[in-house]
Protein backbone atom coordinates (compact mmCIF):
# COMPACT_ATOMS: atom_id res chain seq x y z
CA UNK A 1 0.00 0.00 0.00
CA UNK A 2 1.47 3.44 -0.78
CA UNK A 3 -0.21 7.01 -0.11
CA UNK A 4 -0.13 10.10 -1.65
CA UNK A 5 -0.79 13.33 -0.07
CA UNK A 6 -2.20 14.33 3.36
CA UNK A 7 -2.74 13.17 6.62
CA UNK A 8 -5.96 12.16 5.92
CA UNK A 9 -4.73 10.26 2.97
CA UNK A 10 -2.51 8.11 5.36
CA UNK A 11 -4.74 7.47 7.36
CA UNK A 12 -6.88 5.84 4.98
CA UNK A 13 -4.69 3.83 4.23
CA UNK A 14 -3.42 2.43 7.02
CA UNK A 15 -7.11 1.52 7.70
CA UNK A 16 -7.44 -0.09 4.25
CA UNK A 17 -4.10 -1.93 5.32
CA UNK A 18 -5.47 -3.17 8.18
CA UNK A 19 -8.89 -4.21 6.40
CA UNK A 20 -6.89 -6.05 3.33
CA UNK A 21 -4.54 -7.50 6.41
CA UNK A 22 -7.87 -9.19 7.60
CA UNK A 23 -8.53 -10.62 4.97
CA UNK A 24 -5.40 -12.77 5.38
CA UNK A 25 -3.60 -10.58 2.39
CA UNK A 26 -0.14 -10.06 3.61
CA UNK A 27 2.10 -6.84 3.43
CA UNK A 28 5.26 -7.22 0.84
CA UNK A 29 8.09 -5.57 1.82
CA UNK A 30 8.42 -3.87 -2.10
CA UNK A 31 6.10 -3.11 -5.06
CA UNK A 32 8.35 -5.45 -7.00
CA UNK A 33 7.59 -8.74 -4.94
CA UNK A 34 3.74 -7.63 -4.52
CA UNK A 35 1.03 -9.48 -6.36
CA UNK A 36 -0.99 -6.61 -5.74
CA UNK A 37 -0.17 -3.17 -5.43
CA UNK A 38 -3.10 -0.32 -3.96
CA UNK A 39 -2.19 3.19 -4.46
CA UNK A 40 -4.56 5.81 -2.31
CA UNK A 41 -4.44 8.88 -4.07
CA UNK A 42 -4.55 12.56 -3.45
CA UNK A 43 -5.80 15.39 -5.61
CA UNK A 44 -4.99 18.22 -3.70
CA UNK A 45 -2.49 19.91 -6.33
CA UNK A 46 -1.82 19.09 -9.76
CA UNK A 47 1.44 17.67 -8.53
CA UNK A 48 0.03 14.95 -6.42
CA UNK A 49 -1.56 13.92 -9.54
CA UNK A 50 1.52 13.73 -11.54
CA UNK A 51 3.27 11.41 -8.25
CA UNK A 52 0.46 9.26 -8.94
CA UNK A 53 0.64 8.48 -12.44
CA UNK A 54 4.66 8.78 -12.20
CA UNK A 55 4.10 6.01 -9.86
CA UNK A 56 1.73 3.67 -11.86
CA UNK A 57 4.21 3.59 -14.52
CA UNK A 58 7.07 2.94 -12.50
CA UNK A 59 5.29 0.04 -10.36
CA UNK A 60 4.20 -1.72 -13.98
CA UNK A 61 7.54 -1.34 -14.97
CA UNK A 62 9.44 -2.80 -12.48
CA UNK A 63 6.86 -5.12 -11.59
CA UNK A 64 4.93 -6.22 -14.88
CA UNK A 65 2.86 -8.65 -12.98
CA UNK A 66 1.63 -6.77 -10.24
CA UNK A 67 -2.46 -5.86 -10.19
CA UNK A 68 -2.67 -2.54 -9.70
CA UNK A 69 -5.82 -0.92 -7.64
CA UNK A 70 -5.63 2.81 -7.41
CA UNK A 71 -7.38 4.21 -5.21
CA UNK A 72 -8.61 7.90 -3.18
CA UNK A 73 -9.17 11.04 -4.15
CA UNK A 74 -8.00 11.34 -7.58
CA UNK A 75 -9.67 8.03 -8.06
CA UNK A 76 -12.76 9.63 -7.18
CA UNK A 77 -12.17 13.00 -9.67
CA UNK A 78 -10.81 11.52 -12.43
CA UNK A 79 -11.23 7.60 -12.94
CA UNK A 80 -11.22 7.55 -16.56
CA UNK A 81 -7.99 9.07 -16.72
CA UNK A 82 -6.01 6.72 -14.06
CA UNK A 83 -7.70 3.50 -15.80
CA UNK A 84 -5.77 4.65 -19.30
CA UNK A 85 -2.64 4.16 -17.38
CA UNK A 86 -0.42 1.07 -18.17
CA UNK A 87 -1.10 -1.68 -15.51
CA UNK A 88 -3.97 -0.83 -13.78
CA UNK A 89 -6.30 -3.19 -13.24
CA UNK A 90 -9.03 -1.30 -10.73
CA UNK A 91 -9.65 2.48 -10.00
CA UNK A 92 -12.13 2.40 -6.69
CA UNK A 93 -13.67 6.17 -5.84
CA UNK A 94 -13.68 7.03 -1.91
CA UNK A 95 -17.26 6.09 -2.89
CA UNK A 96 -16.27 2.67 -3.11
CA UNK A 97 -13.70 2.14 -0.77
CA UNK A 98 -15.02 -0.12 1.89
CA UNK A 99 -15.83 -2.67 -1.11
CA UNK A 100 -12.30 -2.90 -1.99
CA UNK A 101 -11.52 -5.83 0.43
CA UNK A 102 -14.68 -7.95 -1.42
CA UNK A 103 -12.98 -6.22 -4.87
CA UNK A 104 -9.71 -7.65 -4.73
CA UNK A 105 -10.87 -11.38 -2.75
CA UNK A 106 -13.94 -12.04 -5.18
CA UNK A 107 -13.24 -15.65 -6.48
CA UNK A 108 -16.66 -15.84 -8.18
CA UNK A 109 -16.35 -12.80 -10.26
CA UNK A 110 -19.07 -10.63 -8.75
CA UNK A 111 -17.10 -7.66 -9.52
CA UNK A 112 -16.89 -6.51 -13.20
CA UNK A 113 -15.34 -3.79 -14.67
CA UNK A 114 -12.32 -1.79 -13.82
CA UNK A 115 -13.90 1.49 -12.85
CA UNK A 116 -15.84 1.72 -9.05
CA UNK A 117 -17.20 4.71 -8.73
CA UNK A 118 -20.40 6.62 -7.34
CA UNK A 119 -21.95 9.51 -6.12
CA UNK A 120 -19.57 10.23 -3.77
CA UNK A 121 -22.30 12.24 -1.52
CA UNK A 122 -24.42 9.01 -1.47
CA UNK A 123 -21.54 7.98 1.06
CA UNK A 124 -22.48 7.72 4.52
CA UNK A 125 -20.13 5.20 5.42
CA UNK A 126 -16.97 5.76 7.72
CA UNK A 127 -13.63 3.67 6.70
CA UNK A 128 -12.57 2.87 9.25
CA UNK A 129 -10.10 0.00 10.89
CA UNK A 130 -8.05 -0.50 13.91
CA UNK A 131 -5.25 1.73 13.47
CA UNK A 132 -2.24 -0.44 15.22
CA UNK A 133 0.73 1.37 13.36
CA UNK A 134 1.65 4.49 12.81
CA UNK A 135 1.73 4.95 8.78
CA UNK A 136 5.27 7.16 8.13
CA UNK A 137 5.90 8.32 11.19
CA UNK A 138 6.20 4.97 13.88
CA UNK A 139 5.60 6.49 16.72
CA UNK A 140 2.85 8.96 16.34
CA UNK A 141 -0.05 6.77 14.79
CA UNK A 142 -3.02 9.28 12.99
CA UNK A 143 -6.43 8.23 13.70
CA UNK A 144 -9.02 10.12 11.33
CA UNK A 145 -12.34 10.58 13.49
CA UNK A 146 -13.75 12.51 10.52
CA UNK A 147 -14.13 12.65 7.11
CA UNK A 148 -15.92 14.70 4.19
CA UNK A 149 -16.61 18.95 3.91
CA UNK A 150 -20.10 20.85 3.84
CA UNK A 151 -17.68 23.76 2.71
CA UNK A 152 -17.42 24.79 -0.80
CA UNK A 153 -13.99 27.08 -0.87
CA UNK A 154 -13.83 28.59 -4.90
CA UNK A 155 -10.43 26.17 -4.99
CA UNK A 156 -10.73 23.17 -3.19
CA UNK A 157 -11.72 19.31 -4.81
CA UNK A 158 -12.19 17.63 -1.60
CA UNK A 159 -15.71 17.89 -0.95
CA UNK A 160 -16.84 16.45 -4.71
CA UNK A 161 -14.02 13.57 -4.01
CA UNK A 162 -14.91 13.03 -0.23
CA UNK A 163 -18.42 14.07 0.23
CA UNK A 164 -20.17 15.31 3.26
CA UNK A 165 -18.99 15.64 6.55
CA UNK A 166 -19.28 12.58 8.73
CA UNK A 167 -17.95 11.53 12.04
CA UNK A 168 -16.81 8.35 13.45
CA UNK A 169 -19.24 7.35 16.59
CA UNK A 170 -17.63 8.45 19.45
CA UNK A 171 -17.86 4.81 21.05
CA UNK A 172 -15.77 3.80 18.03
CA UNK A 173 -13.35 6.79 18.35
CA UNK A 174 -12.56 6.32 22.49
CA UNK A 175 -12.31 2.58 21.60
CA UNK A 176 -9.39 2.80 18.98
CA UNK A 177 -7.46 5.59 21.12
CA UNK A 178 -7.99 3.21 24.30
CA UNK A 179 -6.54 0.69 21.98
CA UNK A 180 -3.47 2.48 20.64
CA UNK A 181 -2.48 4.38 24.14
CA UNK A 182 -1.56 0.97 24.57
CA UNK A 183 1.51 0.83 22.42
CA UNK A 184 1.62 4.53 21.80
CA UNK A 185 2.16 7.69 23.49
CA UNK A 186 0.84 10.04 21.12
CA UNK A 187 -2.00 10.09 18.86
CA UNK A 188 -2.77 12.56 16.16
CA UNK A 189 -6.22 13.28 15.60
CA UNK A 190 -7.22 14.10 11.98
CA UNK A 191 -9.94 14.30 9.45
CA UNK A 192 -10.85 17.00 6.40
CA UNK A 193 -12.72 19.26 8.21
CA UNK A 194 -11.86 17.72 11.94
CA UNK A 195 -13.44 20.64 13.50
CA UNK A 196 -16.76 19.42 12.35
CA UNK A 197 -16.78 16.28 14.40
CA UNK A 198 -19.70 15.58 16.02
CA UNK A 199 -21.75 18.56 13.77
CA UNK A 200 -24.72 15.77 11.81
CA UNK A 201 -28.29 16.34 12.89
CA UNK A 202 -29.15 15.07 16.42
CA UNK A 203 -25.76 14.74 17.45
CA UNK A 204 -25.05 17.00 21.03
CA UNK A 205 -21.36 15.70 21.57
CA UNK A 206 -18.63 18.35 19.47
CA UNK A 207 -15.27 17.96 19.60
CA UNK A 208 -14.14 19.61 22.66
CA UNK A 209 -16.41 17.35 24.09
CA UNK A 210 -15.07 13.84 22.50
CA UNK A 211 -11.51 15.35 23.64
CA UNK A 212 -12.52 15.72 27.29
CA UNK A 213 -14.04 11.84 27.53
CA UNK A 214 -10.85 10.76 25.74
CA UNK A 215 -9.15 12.32 28.54
CA UNK A 216 -11.24 10.63 31.59
CA UNK A 217 -11.80 7.19 29.95
CA UNK A 218 -8.39 6.51 28.47
CA UNK A 219 -5.29 6.57 29.19
CA UNK A 220 -3.49 8.71 26.08
CA UNK A 221 -0.66 10.53 27.31
CA UNK A 222 -0.30 12.90 24.59
CA UNK A 223 -3.50 13.95 22.17
CA UNK A 224 -2.46 16.13 18.99
CA UNK A 225 -4.73 18.08 16.82
CA UNK A 226 -3.75 17.91 13.24
CA UNK A 227 -5.92 20.96 11.87
CA UNK A 228 -8.71 22.71 12.84
CA UNK A 229 -10.80 25.99 11.05
CA UNK A 230 -10.10 28.90 12.62
CA UNK A 231 -13.80 29.56 13.45
CA UNK A 232 -13.60 25.97 15.37
CA UNK A 233 -11.36 26.81 17.88
CA UNK A 234 -13.90 27.93 19.83
CA UNK A 235 -13.06 29.21 23.70
CA UNK A 236 -14.02 26.02 24.95
CA UNK A 237 -11.55 23.86 22.70
CA UNK A 238 -8.60 26.50 23.48
CA UNK A 239 -9.33 26.33 27.07
CA UNK A 240 -9.32 22.26 27.40
CA UNK A 241 -5.83 22.52 25.16
CA UNK A 242 -4.79 24.89 27.84
CA UNK A 243 -5.77 23.09 30.90
CA UNK A 244 -4.72 19.61 30.01
CA UNK A 245 -0.86 19.08 29.46
CA UNK A 246 -1.98 15.71 27.74
CA UNK A 247 -3.04 17.78 24.94
CA UNK A 248 -0.10 18.89 22.62
CA UNK A 249 -0.08 22.92 22.97
CA UNK A 250 0.01 22.74 18.68
CA UNK A 251 -2.76 25.03 16.90
CA UNK A 252 -2.60 24.24 13.49
CA UNK A 253 -5.65 26.65 12.07
CA UNK A 254 -5.58 26.83 7.76
CA UNK A 255 -5.56 30.71 7.00
CA UNK A 256 -5.35 30.98 3.09
CA UNK A 257 -5.12 34.66 2.58
CA UNK A 258 -4.56 37.15 4.72
CA UNK A 259 -6.96 39.72 2.63
CA UNK A 260 -10.18 40.36 2.80
CA UNK A 261 -11.13 40.65 -0.24
CA UNK A 262 -8.97 37.06 -1.24
CA UNK A 263 -11.20 35.39 1.40
CA UNK A 264 -14.42 36.32 -0.09
CA UNK A 265 -13.39 35.28 -3.46
CA UNK A 266 -12.01 31.88 -1.93
CA UNK A 267 -15.50 31.39 -0.35
CA UNK A 268 -13.57 31.41 3.53
CA UNK A 269 -16.02 31.58 5.83
CA UNK A 270 -13.54 33.95 8.36
CA UNK A 271 -12.74 37.38 7.70
CA UNK A 272 -9.15 38.43 8.81
CA UNK A 273 -9.89 39.93 12.37
CA UNK A 274 -11.42 36.76 13.30
CA UNK A 275 -8.83 34.46 12.38
CA UNK A 276 -6.31 37.42 14.42
CA UNK A 277 -8.89 37.21 17.28
CA UNK A 278 -8.61 33.56 17.24
CA UNK A 279 -4.49 33.56 17.34
CA UNK A 280 -4.18 36.01 19.36
CA UNK A 281 -6.12 34.51 22.28
CA UNK A 282 -4.69 30.99 21.23
CA UNK A 283 -1.15 33.09 22.44
CA UNK A 284 -2.17 34.54 25.29
CA UNK A 285 -3.51 31.49 26.51
CA UNK A 286 -1.21 29.11 25.49
CA UNK A 287 2.38 31.12 25.65
CA UNK A 288 4.79 28.38 24.59
CA UNK A 289 2.22 26.67 21.48
CA UNK A 290 2.79 26.07 18.52
CA UNK A 291 0.91 28.46 15.85
CA UNK A 292 0.76 27.55 12.37
CA UNK A 293 -1.16 28.08 8.95
CA UNK A 294 -2.02 27.03 5.68
CA UNK A 295 -1.61 29.75 3.20
CA UNK A 296 -2.19 29.89 -0.16
CA UNK A 297 -0.55 32.04 -2.69
CA UNK A 298 -1.27 33.20 -6.03
CA UNK A 299 -5.19 32.49 -6.56
CA UNK A 300 -6.73 34.16 -9.21
CA UNK A 301 -6.81 37.83 -8.86
CA UNK A 302 -4.47 38.19 -6.11
CA UNK A 303 -3.27 41.74 -6.77
CA UNK A 304 0.29 42.87 -5.76
CA UNK A 305 -1.72 45.06 -2.94
CA UNK A 306 -3.20 41.94 -1.82
CA UNK A 307 -0.70 39.86 -1.07
CA UNK A 308 1.29 42.70 0.76
CA UNK A 309 -1.84 42.43 2.99
CA UNK A 310 -1.79 39.22 3.90
CA UNK A 311 2.09 39.44 4.26
CA UNK A 312 1.57 42.13 6.92
CA UNK A 313 -1.04 40.22 8.61
CA UNK A 314 1.30 37.21 9.00
CA UNK A 315 3.94 39.61 10.22
CA UNK A 316 1.77 40.88 12.82
CA UNK A 317 0.64 37.54 14.08
CA UNK A 318 2.50 35.31 16.35
CA UNK A 319 2.51 32.39 13.81
CA UNK A 320 5.56 29.90 14.39
CA UNK A 321 5.47 28.00 11.15
CA UNK A 322 3.29 28.46 7.94
CA UNK A 323 2.79 25.61 5.32
CA UNK A 324 3.15 27.75 2.37
CA UNK A 325 1.41 26.82 -1.23
CA UNK A 326 1.28 27.84 -4.73
CA UNK A 327 -2.33 27.71 -6.05
CA UNK A 328 -2.66 24.83 -8.51
CA UNK A 329 -6.14 25.13 -10.41
CA UNK A 330 -8.04 21.86 -9.67
CA UNK A 331 -10.68 20.90 -12.62
CA UNK A 332 -14.16 21.89 -11.62
CA UNK A 333 -13.38 24.41 -9.11
CA UNK A 334 -15.15 27.62 -9.57
CA UNK A 335 -11.77 29.26 -9.04
CA UNK A 336 -9.72 27.28 -12.21
CA UNK A 337 -11.99 29.07 -14.28
CA UNK A 338 -11.99 32.50 -12.46
CA UNK A 339 -10.02 35.66 -14.71
CA UNK A 340 -7.45 36.75 -13.83
CA UNK A 341 -4.95 33.45 -13.48
CA UNK A 342 -1.28 35.04 -11.70
CA UNK A 343 1.74 34.18 -13.77
CA UNK A 344 3.83 31.23 -12.41
CA UNK A 345 6.92 32.98 -11.51
CA UNK A 346 5.16 35.48 -9.31
CA UNK A 347 3.53 32.90 -7.82
CA UNK A 348 6.74 31.41 -6.76
CA UNK A 349 7.97 34.78 -5.95
CA UNK A 350 5.34 35.48 -3.45
CA UNK A 351 5.75 31.90 -2.16
CA UNK A 352 9.34 32.67 -1.63
CA UNK A 353 9.12 35.75 0.70
CA UNK A 354 6.07 33.75 2.92
CA UNK A 355 8.30 31.16 3.46
CA UNK A 356 11.35 33.42 4.45
CA UNK A 357 9.07 35.33 6.82
CA UNK A 358 8.06 31.91 8.23
CA UNK A 359 11.62 30.73 8.82
CA UNK A 360 12.32 34.15 10.70
CA UNK A 361 9.22 33.75 12.82
CA UNK A 362 10.13 29.87 13.17
CA UNK A 363 13.87 30.54 14.40
CA UNK A 364 12.83 33.41 16.99
CA UNK A 365 10.28 30.67 18.08
CA UNK A 366 12.84 28.06 18.64
CA UNK A 367 15.59 30.61 20.20
CA UNK A 368 13.33 31.13 23.12
CA UNK A 369 12.79 27.76 24.41
CA UNK A 370 17.32 27.34 24.41
CA UNK A 371 18.19 26.41 28.14
CA UNK A 372 14.57 26.34 28.62
CA UNK A 373 13.08 22.31 29.11
CA UNK A 374 10.49 20.61 26.87
CA UNK A 375 8.09 17.15 26.58
CA UNK A 376 9.23 15.40 23.73
CA UNK A 377 8.28 12.16 21.87
CA UNK A 378 11.16 10.18 20.65
CA UNK A 379 10.78 9.57 17.21
CA UNK A 380 12.70 5.61 16.58
CA UNK A 381 14.48 6.96 13.66
CA UNK A 382 17.99 8.12 15.34
CA UNK A 383 17.98 10.51 17.62
CA UNK A 384 14.97 12.77 16.48
CA UNK A 385 12.17 13.52 19.29
CA UNK A 386 9.15 16.37 18.59
CA UNK A 387 8.05 18.14 21.26
CA UNK A 388 4.54 19.42 22.57
CA UNK A 389 4.77 22.39 20.55
CA UNK A 390 5.94 20.81 17.00
CA UNK A 391 9.84 21.85 17.45
CA UNK A 392 12.29 19.05 16.28
CA UNK A 393 14.65 18.11 18.77
CA UNK A 394 17.99 16.40 18.17
CA UNK A 395 18.70 14.10 21.15
CA UNK A 396 21.92 13.73 22.37
CA UNK A 397 22.12 9.79 22.08
CA UNK A 398 20.02 7.34 20.00
CA UNK A 399 16.63 6.01 21.07
CA UNK A 400 14.12 3.99 21.10
CA UNK A 401 10.87 5.58 20.02
CA UNK A 402 7.61 6.33 21.46
CA UNK A 403 9.10 7.35 24.36
CA UNK A 404 7.35 10.85 26.24
CA UNK A 405 10.54 12.55 28.20
CA UNK A 406 10.90 16.05 29.39
CA UNK A 407 14.59 17.49 28.00
CA UNK A 408 16.58 20.45 28.03
CA UNK A 409 17.62 22.36 25.35
CA UNK A 410 21.24 23.27 24.71
CA UNK A 411 20.77 25.37 21.65
CA UNK A 412 19.57 25.49 17.47
CA UNK A 413 20.08 23.31 14.62
CA UNK A 414 19.59 24.37 11.23
CA UNK A 415 15.55 23.74 11.40
CA UNK A 416 15.28 22.40 15.11
CA UNK A 417 16.59 22.40 18.36
CA UNK A 418 19.41 20.28 20.11
CA UNK A 419 19.16 18.90 23.49
CA UNK A 420 21.58 20.13 25.94
CA UNK A 421 25.05 18.42 26.60
CA UNK A 422 26.64 18.68 30.17
CA UNK A 423 30.19 17.98 28.29
CA UNK A 424 30.07 20.50 26.07
CA UNK A 425 31.61 24.17 27.00
CA UNK A 426 29.95 26.18 24.10
S1 LIG B 1 -12.80 23.79 4.45
FE1 LIG B 1 -12.53 24.51 2.34
S2 LIG B 1 -10.35 24.01 1.91
FE2 LIG B 1 -10.95 22.77 3.68
S3 LIG B 1 -11.65 20.81 2.81
FE3 LIG B 1 -13.47 22.11 3.09
S4 LIG B 1 -13.75 23.10 1.09
FE4 LIG B 1 -11.65 22.30 1.14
Amino acid sequence: MQNFGCRATQADGAALESLLDQRGMNAADTWGHADLVVLNSCTVTSAADEDLRHTVRRVHRENPAARILVTGCYAQRAPEEIAALPGVEWVVGNSDKTAIPDLVTDALGHFHGQIHVHDIFAQHDFLSAPVEDAAGDRARPNLKIQDGCNNRCSFCVIPYVRGRSRSMPAEQVLEQVRALARNYREVVLSGINLGRWGREPGSTMRLAGLIRRMLQETAIERLRLSSVEPMDFSDELLTLMTESPRIAKHVHAPLQSGSDSVLRRMHRKYRPRHYADRVRKAREWMPDAAIGADVMVGFPGETDAEFEETFQFIDSLPFTYLHVFTYSARPGTPAASAPGQIPMPLRKERNRRLRELAERKNAAFRQGFVGQALSVVTLGHGKMALSGNYLKVELLHESAGNELRDIRIGGMTELGLREHDPLRVL
